[in-house]
């Protein structure tokens, strides 16, 4: 059984590679409305669990739960159309266009339609509104009409959640929304998380444990493929046998 408050759930999850266990029999309850972090040291099993949760992996063993559907057969595409969409997909941002079209694609894409629909200038104005709103919620407005190549690192990560809110997800998967940022960006980057959780539930891989503590309600750590500890930060850093695991990496 899963929990009943839980958005997404994994149940005796496992992933072998060629006989090794990269996760290892692996429970885990994402509650609705939190920020979950996944952590542990080098090899823990963090991507794997990462990629099975997002589909882009089918587990050896176990199953996977979103809002009650068994998702563990479901393709990542249906399943980010179910609302579990994972950002940081380099893809989802083209580099020649600017960052405006670049918002406008991602939300044409989400209204599935035909690009006859668009034809309307009364529904062309609401896309373009709606494009701003999101440039704007990511503190992208100054770089509104710069190609997306030009933009720092920091801001085309900025972009790349623009496009993926476009989709308006109630889950959100990051996989190191933080990896390769200065100070500057990794705050910018954690204010707009925080923001964008309200109302979503927040999953994310992170390396970096300040920002871990700062962001996150609730941590799982894994180590050699298995689930070590669980609980807010404070407890989790606190537990013997996480600081053992993160000594011994
Ligand atoms: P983490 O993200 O915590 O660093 P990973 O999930 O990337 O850990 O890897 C967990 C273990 O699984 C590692 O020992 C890694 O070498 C192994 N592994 C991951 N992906 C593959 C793969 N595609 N083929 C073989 N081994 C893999």
């Amino acid at each position: 059984a899963t929990s009943s408050d839980a958005i997404l759930s994994a149940r005796g999850l496992t992933k072998e590679f060629f006989g090794f266990k990269a996760v290892n029999d692996v429970d885990l309850d994402v509650m609705e409305g939190t920020i979950h972090a996944l952590i542990g040291p080098n090899g823990a099993g963090k991507t794997t669990v990462f990629n099975l949760l997002t589909k882009f992996l089918t587990p050896t063993e176990g199953r996977i739960v979103f809002r009650g559907e068994d998702i563990t057969g479901v393709k990542p595409a249906d399943v980010a159309r179910m609302g579990l969409v994972r950002s940081f997909q380099i893809s989802a941002v083209f580099p020649h266009l600017t960052v405006l079209d670049n918002v406008r694609v991602a939300l044409q894409r989400k209204e599935g339609l035909a690009t006859q629909f668009w034809r309307s200038n009364r529904l062309l104005g609401r896309l373009n509104e709606e494009a701003e709103r999101l440039i704007d919620a990511v503190g992208l407005s100054a770089f509104s009409a710069h190609d997306a190549a030009e933009l720092p690192y920091g801001r085309k990560r900025a972009l790349e959640i623009a496009t993926t809110l476009a989709l308006d997800p109630p889950v959100l998967l990051f996989d190191e929304p933080m990896a390769g940022m200065g100070v500057e960006d990794i705050g910018r980057i954690s204010d707009l998380i925080r923001r964008i959780a309200k109302g979503r539930t927040v999953v994310m891989v992170e390396h970096n444990l300040n920002v871990v503590a700062d962001l996150c309600d609730r941590v799982t750590v894994l180590a050699r493929g298995e689930i070590l500890a669980e609980g807010d930060y404070a407890t989790v850093s606190n537990d013997k046998r996480v600081r053992e695991a993160y000594m011994g990496s």
